[in-house]
């Protein structure tokens, strides 16, 4: 499943530069993430960076992109070579 940014988020930056999939920018006003991109940083850590270092605490799932872990994990392949 990808991740999504709510309206909580205040585009204080900490996100951006620890997603492992450049899944995340900086739009107007929220920070947004390409669900094309993200794993739930499946293939990279063990657990979702940008909702360790999001202080709204903003982060929630995509309901409109339910993938599994091996789905996940073959996107981080696709992405990444
Ligand atoms: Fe990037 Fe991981 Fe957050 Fe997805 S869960 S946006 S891959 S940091
Ligand atoms: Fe928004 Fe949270 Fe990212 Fe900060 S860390 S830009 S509040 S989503």
């Amino acid at each position: 499943m990808a991740l999504m940014i709510t309206e909580a988020c205040t585009a204080c930056d900490a996100c951006e530069p620890v997603c492992p999939n450049k899944a995340i920018t900086a739009g107007d006003p929220l920070y947004v993430i390409d669900a094309l991109k993200c794993t739930e940083c499946v293939g990279a850590e063990d657990e979702p960076q940008c909702r360790l270092v999001c202080p709204q605490d903003c982060i929630i799932q995509h309901p409109d992109f339910v993938e599994s872990r091996e789905d996940l994990q073959q996107k981080y392949e696709a992405l990444h070579g």
